[in-house]
């Protein structure tokens, strides 16, 4: 276990790449920065010891005032299409690569979020405010907890430096950390540069999907690797949003540049977990034809599939090739997602009638504006004690049909009662990052008050185990919460 910045042996791979997929350059550090919070969780991915947290320079590193020993700070170039439309070059507008470290876990790149201004800033500031930066640097652990692939976040630093938004805000910097932070969107913008494109291919390739490269003995084609990196792709995508739709979980802000191209979850903005289910609920304030909405992103990651696709033409690869490893999107994200529910449902097979089954569960919810997360965690429970599950909703009589059906079908699975609702609970999510819930650890933080956040990273890292003290944290959002508004302003 790494004990100090020194102790660290950092690299940056991106950086071998040809120049003119980033650019070299330093942060701009905050003034008077302070370490909110650092997670032990992601510390221990990367082989630190929690001690390496008391190193004065981890505060330095992680506030941008000084490099990561062996890596070298740059910010990448990428584009993409927002809300639908090209937007053409975008990138690293607010953050900085620091490098990359190999540990037992795996190759885990660094990245400062909010650490000042690129030339890929385009008219922003290079900022981010406290407020986003809480709520991504919670994000990631909560998504991590529930299972769900995704970028995750190792420290927290604040600094009383304006920042100008709707109101004037603070600033804060997160280090996020993933295998790579490469995006479709990464692919979209040298779509008519062939070597580029081929050498930012080759590199994904080499990296992270070695399993699409042929064995030695039998020399591959190109387009064969590319086929195989496409359907990885696309595989990966439907199974990340199958696992958002049955979590409840909208994005919010799916554009090309926010796509993972190793399949997780990233960018953290106007994200929501839904608290009363309605089947187009739309997370983002500012998403004002509801084109992420909840029911619409099975969708959007399928034509955002169609535009890196698009891009990977230019490596000459034929059209009819790309687009068949496209169409398996649909079948993988209903694999997918009858799986994700069949062991929400307690189910051991999915039978006909199950898609059924499930419409008219969320026929039910929508509604009746049930909890999304409390309606699935209630079914558990539900067959053995049907009174405290119908009780949940304002219809009984609807809620009562499909209960009486939904305990029909448990009849045919030989399954011990137990059991299965053991493998429930073990399924459905007491906890999940409600708005209200980072909204009260932003308000802690904005008094340089870690605990709010210590106690939700509790939760969340296990959120499918009650624990006691903790009844406020699985309850239904105040009436205050209504009030809430996220918005791309970040
Ligand atoms: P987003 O929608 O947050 O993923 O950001 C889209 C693009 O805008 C990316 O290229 C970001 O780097 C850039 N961007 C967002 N906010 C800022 C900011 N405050 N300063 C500079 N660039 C920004
Ligand atoms: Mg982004």
């Amino acid at each position: 276990m790494i004990e100090t910045i020194a102790g660290l042996n950092a690299a940056n791979s991106f950086s071998e790449l040809p120049p003119q997929f980033y650019t070299r350059l330093e942060p701009q550090p905050l003034s008077q920065p302070r370490l909110l919070h650092a997670n032990p969780d992601v510390a221990e991915l990367l082989g630190m010891s929690t001690r390496i947290f008391q190193d004065p320079v981890f505060l330095d590193v992680f506030s941008g005032k000084q490099p990561l020993p062996g890596g070298k700070t740059l910010a990448a170039v990428y584009s993409g299409h927002q809300f639908g439309i090209w937007a053409g070059q975008l990138g690293d507008g607010r953050a900085h690569l620091l490098g990359e470290l190999a540990a037992p876990s795996g190759n885990w790149e660094m990245q400062l979020k909010g650490s000042g201004r690129t030339p890929y800033s385009r008219m922003g500031d290079g900022r981010a405010v406290l407020r986003s930066s809480v709520r991504e640097y919670l994000a990631g652990e909560a998504m991590a907890g529930l299972g769900i692939p995704t970028t995750r976040a190792l420290a927290l630093v604040v600094s009383d430096d304006p920042v100008y938004r709707e109101t004037v805000e603070t600033a804060a910097i997160v280090t996020r950390v993933s295998p790579s932070f490469v995006r479709f969107g990464s692919f979209e913008h040298w779509s008519s540069s062939p070597a580029e494109l081929r050498a930012l291919f080759d590199y994904v390739v080499d990296r992270h999907f070695p399993e699409c490269r042929a064995g030695v003995q039998c020399p591959d084609s190109l387009n064969d690797t590319v086929a195989r990196f496409l359907r990885e792709v696309v595989a990966r995508t439907a199974r990340m949003i199958a696992d958002w739709q049955t979590a409840g979980f909208c994005h919010g802000v799916m554009n090309t540049d926010n796509m993972s191209i190793l399949g997780l979850t990233l960018d953290y903005g106007p994200y929501g977990f839904m608290d009363a289910f309605q089947a187009n609920h739309v997370c983002n304030h500012s998403d004002t034809q509801g084109r992420y909405a909840w029911n619409a992103q099975p969708a959007v990651a399928h034509w955002n599939l169609y535009r890196l696709a698009g891009a990977l033409l230019g490596l000459g690869t034929p059209q009819d090739t790309l687009k068949e490893q496209l169409q398996h999107y649909e079948a993988d994200f209903l694999q997918a997602y009858r799986g994700n529910l069949m062991r929400k449902f307690g189910l051991l097979a999915w039978e006909e009638g199950d898609d059924d089954l499930a419409d008219q569960w969320w026929r039910l919810l929508h509604t009746q504006k049930a909890d999304f997360t409390l309606s699935f965690r209630s079914l558990a429970a539900a067959p053995a004690q049907p009174d405290a599950f119908l009780e949940r909703f304002a219809d009984r009589d609807a809620a009562g049909a499909w209960l009486e059906r939904y305990t029909r079908r448990l009849k045919h699975d030989e399954r011990d009662p137990d059991q299965r609702a053991a493998q429930m609970l073990a399924s459905n999510p007491l906890y999940v990052l409600r708005n209200h819930l980072a909204e009260g650890a932003i308000r802690a933080a904005a008094q340089d008050d870690p605990s709010e956040i210590d106690r939700l990273l509790q939760v969340l890292r296990d959120p499918y185990t009650e624990k006691p003290g903790f009844e406020a944290y699985a309850a239904e959002p105040p009436q205050w919460a209504e009030q809430l508004q996220v918005s791309c302003s970040s």
